[in-house]
Parts: structure tokens; sequence; C-alpha cells
């Protein structure tokens, strides 16, 4: 019997893309082998790849004008890897709201030239900046937002006002396919895919094509984004068995009826355990103001922090499992990400409501 999966990543996948997937691990479509087993030039995996990216464009409405690239390294690399690409030179904004932000902020400093636009570090990354406090620089080569802050679990749901003509760089690894984004807003949007998508060792990146060229001479070939694109994604081997699961995670959420079908249920889920985090009468806290609460991670403390193991024990109890929270921010964390059912949902607040009661 699986568990509720509330881990932060790798995460909970949907239990019908797991079965296809076992169905097909030995024999895939009558070929006698598996899709790992399986040349990438081949027709068949290229078939994969480019079912998944039609699939993908479909999904989330990306422009013609937009490539979309799969990848390795994961988000951690794409801290370095945009740079390389897209600081042609110049400097960039970083906005900083979490972890993940001032980690990409760091690591576009080893590369080149960065510039903090604005940093919520001073209120322990509850909040978003106000429009006050974002300094653009009006020349930068990009601004670099996360839209959701995995860790701390601040979403954002409006878009900073960018200088004119200034490409937007999004992080989306932990919300990425969880509601309809407008790929138009964005220079470069990119994801790891161990949170909603798929398995990890694959990353997506979708970049508007005016934005490729610009890669300093001392890139890597492997990790030049025009190279990538011109190849296919497969200038070498890519990570074919985590392209073939994405591929099948997006027919899964097609059927479902896309994105905002996906975002209905995700709303649902977030209101319920915000709700219930709301009327625990303090015994349950989130710190994140309620305008940039995360829909897909949820944070959340004991009043009386000494009973965390105890709530800990009596979730694994229940099978509900990678409740513990960031050791940054410690407490619980509760990752409802596309395949967490409302059921999952359910469950956990039955815990929260009992435990609670039986303080
Ligand atoms: C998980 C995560 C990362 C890091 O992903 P890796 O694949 O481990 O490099 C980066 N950014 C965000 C927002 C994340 O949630």
């Amino acid at each position: 019997m699986r568990i509720f999966n509330f881990s932060a990543g790798p995460a909970v996948l949907p239990t019908p893309v797991l079965e296809t997937a076992r169905d097909e691990l030995l024999d895939w479509h009558g070929r006698g082998m598996s899709i790992m087993e399986m040349s990438h030039r081949g027709k068949d995996f290229t078939g994969v790849i480019e079912t998944a990216e039609a699939d993908l464009r479909t999904l989330m409405g990306i422009p013609s004008n937009y490539k979309v690239l799969f990848l390795q390294g994961g988000a951690t690399q794409q801290f370095a890897q945009i740079p390389m690409n897209l600081l042609d030179g110049r400097s960039a904004d970083y906005v900083v709201t979490g972890s993940w932000s001032k980690k990409a902020f760091k690591e576009a400093q080893r590369v080149g030239r960065a510039r903090l636009a604005a940093s919520t570090e001073a209120g322990n990354f509850t909040g978003l900046p106000g429009a006050g406090e974002l300094d653009f620089d009006p020349q930068a080569a990009y601004v670099h937002i996360c839209t959701n802050e995995t860790i701390h679990g601040v979403e954002m749901f409006d878009l900073p006002d960018v200088p004119d003509g200034v490409p937007l760089v999004a992080d989306m690894s932990s919300h990425i396919l969880s509601r309809p984004m407008d790929v138009s807003k964005y220079g470069l949007i990119y994801a790891g895919a161990q949170k909603n998508i798929g398995p990890a060792g694959l990353v997506i990146v979708i970049v508007r094509e005016d934005l490729l060229g610009k890669a300093a001479a001392t890139t890597p070939t492997v990790m030049d984004f025009a190279v990538m694109a011109e190849h296919g994604s497969m200038l070498n081997t890519p990570p074919t068995f985590g392209v073939y699961l994405a591929g099948l995670v997006f027919k899964h959420l097609l059927a479902l009826g896309g994105l905002a079908a996906v975002e209905r249920a995700n709303i649902a889920k977030a209101q319920l355990l915000y709700d219930a985090i709301g009327a625990s009468g303090g015994f349950y806290r989130n710190p994140v103001e309620a305008s940039c609460r995360s829909r897909m991670n949820v944070p959340f403390t004991l009043a009386d922090g000494a009973r965390d193991a105890a709530f800990l024990a009596e979730a694994a109890q229940r099978r509900l499992e990678g409740l513990k929270g960031h050791k940054s921010v410690g407490g619980m964390r509760a990752s409802i990400y596309n395949a967490m059912s409302l059921d999952g949902v359910q469950a956990l607040v039955g815990l929260m409501q009992d435990f609670a009661r039986q303080a």
C-alpha cells in the first residue's frame, strides 16, 4: 500500500503514471526492451522526447518563439548555467525571497556580476518585497526570481514590475505545472523535475529564442543553451528515462483537464490545510503572509516544539511521511504537489486535529 508522501522532493508522482511505467518497464510498446535500454537517437525515443515537448507546450501554452530544453544537473546547475548563458558581460539582478533564490544569487556571483535587487531575509523570508523595495538596474541582463520558495513556503502570485526590456528569469522548480502561467511574461523558466514533473536527473528550461547565442566563450559546450537547442537537447545522451516519465506526467495532466483543472484541485487542497492551521487557535502556525502562502509547500510549526517528534511519530503510524520541516526552518512542512491527493491532505488535517485534541 502506498503512503501519503509529503516529501519536498524527490516527491510523490501520480500513481497512474507509475503504473504505466511499471507496465512498460520490460517491454516498451512491444519493442522487447525498456525505454532505458534504447538508443536516444532511434525513432522510438525521438518520438518520446518530441511528444513530451509537444504536450508540455500544450499544457503551458508555450509560444513558438520559445525553446524547450531537457537538460541535466538539476536546478542547482542552472544557478550557474543561466548567468553563463545570459549575462553577456553585463550584470544581473536577483530578488532574494528564500533559500533557493539566495543560492542562485550566490552562484551567479561566482560566474559574473550579480546585484541584489531586494531581499526579504531580514523578515526571515516570510513575505515578498513590496514594489517600493525593489531596486532594479535598467541595464540588467535579466532579473532572477524564484516564484515558489520550497523551503520557506512563499509563492509569487504577481510578478515584480521589471524595467522595460529586462527579461524575467524564474526558478519554478517546486510549482511548475501547478497552475496556468503566462510563459510570455518570462525570458526563461527553469525547473528541476523531482517536484512536479518526474524523477530527479532532469531539468527543464524554457527560453525565449532571442536570449540564445550570448553564452560566454568559456561556457562548456554541453552547458550552452544555444547548442543544446540546436541539437534538440541531444548534443549528448539526455536523461532518457526522466524525459519518458515526464512525458507520461504531461499526458496525465492533460487528461485531467490541463492546468486550470490542476489549479482548482491545488487551491482546494491548500485551502483545506491553511484553514486547519488557522482554525487551530495557535496550536499550529504558518509564518508566511497570507497573500504569498505557497499552494505547494506548507511549512508549519507546533506551538510546543517539544511535541514535534510525537507529531511525526503519530503521522508515521497513519502512513503520512515526509513531514519533517527543513532544518533551516524547523517544525513541519507538508509538500502538497500536484500528485498529492485531496485524500492525503484530508488525512493530514485529520491527524492535525486529533493530535491537537489529545494535547
Ligand atoms: C529543489 C529546488 C532546487 C534544487 O534542485 P536540484 O535539482 O536539487 O538542484 C532549486 N530551486 C528550487 C525552487 C527547488 O525547489
